[in-house]
């Protein structure tokens, strides 16, 4: 049942809170990130009427059809690498895009929100992991972008995102969020206004909420496995 998994992931969320071994500038409240890729529109209806309003989603395409079918209800994510030619479609669909991985990118989603007299919330994914096929800042090109962010009129830069590498003990991934936890920091003494830390998924939540995360994005644990086959 939905509404029994809303539950216990929640109550996860409250325990990682509770097991933090410090105070963090990210604060004390979690969003749970519902990722509803790959399963069927009606899934995002049930996960809304649970209560949860915040929907991740992965591909433009996918998302565009679904909100077709079910309107737009909610606040979505954009959590999958965007291409910079879906800029148009992923402002049009999206309130918040995790996933801005390079200063092309960037610069095409405020083209297409300046367009539309949008300011598009995004979060800069960061490259920690280095796992292959990830993408993400790497660290000179994010600490190259960081000063020409304001010239950026129609952005509004959120905070950051991160994803762990996949491990067989997934304690590994805990110096990787510490390290996300610690670019948040910094980023924060540079802007202030920052309020958004994105990191852990249903393998491995419980650790990124420890060392800091206050956006999880979770799909598995809340709707089990993924229909592949779905086409959308
Ligand atoms: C699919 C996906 C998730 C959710 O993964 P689960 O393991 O099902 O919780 C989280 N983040 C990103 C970037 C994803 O693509």
């Amino acid at each position: 049942m939905l509404s029994e998994n809303v539950k216990a992931v929640q109550e996860k969320i409250a325990a990682a809170i509770a097991a933090r071994k410090e105070e963090k500038l990210t604060g004390n409240k979690v969003t749970l990130v519902a990722v509803t890729k790959n399963h069927p529109a009606s899934i995002i209806t049930d996960t809304l009427a649970c209560g949860l309003t915040n929907i991740g989603e992965n591909r433009v395409q996918e998302a565009k059809h679904k909100q077709e079918e079910i309107g737009k209800d909610g606040t979505w994510h954009l959590i999958g690498h965007l291409q910079s030619n879906k800029a148009r479609q992923a402002v049009a669909h999206f309130d918040l895009i995790e996933s801005i991985d390079s200063e092309k990118l960037l610069a095409e989603v405020n083209k297409e929100a300046a367009r539309i007299g949008k300011v598009q919330d995004i979060l800069l994914q960061l490259n920690i992991a280095h796992e292959e096929q990830k993408s993400g800042f790497e660290k000179e090109e994010y600490l190259a972008i960081l000063p020409k962010l304001d010239e950026y009129k129609s952005i509004r830069v959120r905070g950051l995102m991160v994803i762990a590498q996949k491990c067989d003990d997934v304690e590994d991934t805990r110096p990787v969020f510490a390290a996300g936890y610690r670019a948040y920091a910094r980023l924060k003494e540079m802007r202030p206004d920052i309020d958004i830390l994105s990191m852990g998924m249903s393998s491995d939540y419980a650790i990124a909420i420890e060392e800091g995360a206050n956006n999880v994005r979770v799909g598995t644990a809340l709707f089990g496995a993924r229909d592949y086959s779905l086409k959308f």
